[in-house]
């Protein structure tokens, strides 16, 4: 009977929809549940366009919790699959043990390549990893009368920092005004902010900082207008040389020594041959193309992880640049290297706190908060390079060995 009542108040509500009494995007509100609000939604689109959305709607994600921080318009969730490469040896700096690297793709053979790329660097004793730089940027753009005006504004900034700071930092526990970099161009002033931001990846945290900041300086300046919060000079999610040359997230290196044996027994080439496939290839080829860094997949490898521990996906843009380094050892093995310069990532905020990438953070050893704050991030930051060197090391050397499309052809059409 309360089955039946409860359906027909669906079916109401549903007709209300259709004839555009509630709005779809207050349905949440007028239901009092966004669990509630992501069903009658689904229901909806499936009676207006005649197809089913069961899959969609099948998640263990509690929309209640997701409401007012993660989405709008709620109608399910998208399944990808995970896999894990390893177990990869790391002797970082902050990452120290064997990990197994969950990946979220649906590309076949990427798991089996990256992993293939963790046995040969493990073989060899393991991959060494470092955080040269830790910071999250924002670059407001300002407008001024003329450049005299703007040079004065760029000196006025330098000499107020610490009250710039103490407004940038009003409102948060973590966020912490490291530098503010002034670009100009003509009458137009660019302020690249920089930040600490513990574990968060920052970009929230730093763009209401920022925003504080800038109320305190068209307040004092006040000839400076304010034309965006965000100037592109950040930058976030476009692919720029400023986050190549000064840094955006963590700049990362991973590196290792693979052994003579272990690249001819474990990765079927030789060490010569992979130097080649580096320098003609990711070196040349990039160079020629005219793409920034220079390497064979990294973006396979950054996007799968951020998908499967909730960054934020559309950073993979300058996540992924990397420059992949290789030459001969003296003794003749592999000296093998990546350089990530704006790795976007956090554990806390963001995407990290729902139920599928919170635990493949945990499998990880770096859910949340770290002790001190900001260690599982730098930690997590040394994961991901040493499997984004894993994944370039295996390409490499498949290309070498000419095995590519043969891997595809077994591991991506179903014929493994
Ligand atoms: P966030 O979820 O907005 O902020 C992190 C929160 O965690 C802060 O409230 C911080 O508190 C708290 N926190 C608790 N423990 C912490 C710890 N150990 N370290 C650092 N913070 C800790 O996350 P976010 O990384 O700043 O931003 C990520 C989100 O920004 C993503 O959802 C992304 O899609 C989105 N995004 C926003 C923009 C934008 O322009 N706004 C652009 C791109 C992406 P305190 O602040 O008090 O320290």
């Amino acid at each position: 009977m309360e089955e039946l009542k409860q359906k027909q108040n669906l079916e109401e509500i549903i007709e209300k929809l259709s004839m555009g009494e509630i709005k779809f995007t207050k349905l949440d509100e007028v239901l009092g549940n966004s669990n509630l609000g992501t069903l009658v939604r689904r229901l909806y689109l499936e009676k207006k366009y005649g197809v089913s959305l069961s899959a969609i709607g099948s998640t263990i994600i509690d929309f209640e919790e997701l409401k007012g921080r993660n989405i709008e318009n709620p109608i399910g969730a998208a399944q990808i699959p995970i896999g894990v490469a390893g177990p990869l040896k790391i002797n970082g700096e902050h990452a120290v043990g064997e990990y197994y690297v969950p990946l979220a793709t649906t590309e076949g053979a990427l798991v089996a390549s990256v992993s293939r790329g963790c046995k040969a660097i493990t073989l060899s004793g393991g991959a060494h990893a470092y955080v040269l730089s830790d910071h999250m940027t924002r670059a407001p753009l300002f407008r001024l009368p003329n450049a005299a005006r703007a040079i004065e504004f760029i000196d006025w900034i330098k000499d107020n920092f610490d009250r710039i700071k103490e407004a940038a930092e009003s409102g948060t526990r973590h966020g912490r005004l490291i530098d503010i970099t002034p670009f100009m161009i003509g009458n137009n002033v660019w302020l690249r902010f920089k930040f600490k931001t513990g574990d968060a990846m920052g970009m929230n945290m730093v763009t209401i900082a920022t925003d504080r900041a800038c109320r305190y300086i068209i307040e004092n300046f006040t000839d400076a207008d304010l034309i965006a919060l965000s100037g592109n000079m950040c930058t976030d999610k476009k692919p720029t040389y400023i986050n190549i040359l000064m840094g955006r997230g963590k700049t990362v290196v991973a590196e290792a020594v693979l052994k003579k044996d272990v690249v001819e027994n474990t990765l079927k080439t030789t060490v010569d041959e992979m130097i080649n496939v580096n320098i003609r290839k990711n070196m040349l080829g990039t160079s020629y193309a005219g793409g920034l860094g220079a390497n064979a997949h990294a973006a396979n490898i950054v996007a799968a992880i951020f998908i499967a521990t909730g960054q934020d996906v559309a950073q993979v843009v300058e996540s992924s640049i990397a420059y992949t380094w290789m030459e001969k050892t003296g003794e003749g093995d592999l000296y093998a290297s990546v350089t990530l310069p704006s790795l976007e990532v956090g554990t806390v905020g963001g995407g990290t706190r729902l139920p599928t990438q919170f635990e493949a953070l945990k499998l990880l050893g770096v859910a949340g908060s770290g002790d001190p704050p900001g260690s599982n991030a730098v930690k997590f930051a040394e994961i991901v390079a040493s499997t984004v060197l894993a994944g370039e090391i295996n390409l490499v050397a498949a290309i070498a060995a000419g095995h590519l499309a043969r891997a595809h052809e077994r591991l991506g059409r179903g014929k493994g």
